[in-house]
C-alpha cells in the first residue's frame, strides 16, 4: 500500500441500532491552537476529527453539503475518554 494515511483515513462504520447518542453541541472557540490528532477519510460527506488542546480532547463532526458545512462538537473530555468515544464512533457504537 502506498496510500498516505494522512490523505485516506478510516471510514465511519454504519451505526448500530443500540448506538449511544453523543451530546453534540455547537462549536465554541475555546482555544487558539487546536491540534487534529486523527481524522476520518476525506472522501465522505461526513468527517470526524479528534481534536486536542489545553489538556482536553473532543470529537468534531463536520457534515459537508454543496451549500456549506455543518459543524458539531462533543463536549471536552479527558484524552483517553475522547479516544474511547472516537473508537465508538468509528465502530458505529456511538453516533
Ligand atoms: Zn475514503
Amino acid at each position: 500500500m502506498t496510500e498516505s494515511p494522512d490523505f485516506h483515513g478510516p471510514h465511519i462504520g454504519p451505526h448500530r441500532r443500540d448506538a449511544e447518542l453523543v451530546d453534540w453541541r455547537e462549536p465554541e472557540p475555546r482555544f487558539d491552537r487546536v491540534r487534529i490528532r486523527r481524522h476520518t477519510c476525506d472522501c465522505k460527506a461526513r468527517i470526524l476529527e479528534l481534536c486536542t488542546a489545553g489538556g482536553v480532547a473532543w470529537v468534531r463532526k463536520t457534515d459537508r453539503f454543496e451549500s456549506g458545512s455543518l459543524v458539531w462538537e462533543s463536549r471536552p473530555l479527558k484524552t483517553n475518554e475522547a479516544e474511547e468515544l472516537w473508537r465508538k464512533l468509528l465502530d458505529g457504537k456511538a453516533r
